[in-house]
């Protein structure tokens, strides 16, 4: 499964990216506040996008990690919840799954 390994790092790359990108634009942000009322409502309501956009992809990576902790301790393919072996369809669609479907629905 060296396929499925370098997905997930790559998807790994990509959300770090992705993060970093959120940041530098709050961080630019938090400059001289130079703006009249109604831009400064505007950009708030961007920042709010941008935090939740920031908190997916900080929980994405974080089961992306996860995933592949448990693919390096030889435990990737089995269902974290009840042991049992993933489906090979379901970790193509999923790379970072760790869990069956069954308990995947019955969450
Ligand atoms: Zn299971």
């Amino acid at each position: 499964m060296a396929d499925r390994k370098a997905r997930l790092e790559g998807l790994r790359d990509e959300l770090i990216e992705r993060i970093e990108r959120y940041r530098a634009h709050k961080e630019q942000r938090n400059g001289p506040l130079d703006k009249d009322m109604e831009e400064q409502a505007v950009e708030l309501q961007n920042d709010e996008v941008v935090d939740s956009l920031e908190n997916e992809a900080e929980e994405e990576l974080h089961q992306v990690m996860h995933a592949l902790g448990r693919l390096e301790s030889g435990e990737g393919e089995r269902c974290e919840a009840c042991g049992e072996p993933i489906l090979p369809a379901r970790l193509e669609a999923l790379p970072y799954t760790t869990l069956c479907r069954e308990c995947a629905e019955s969450r």
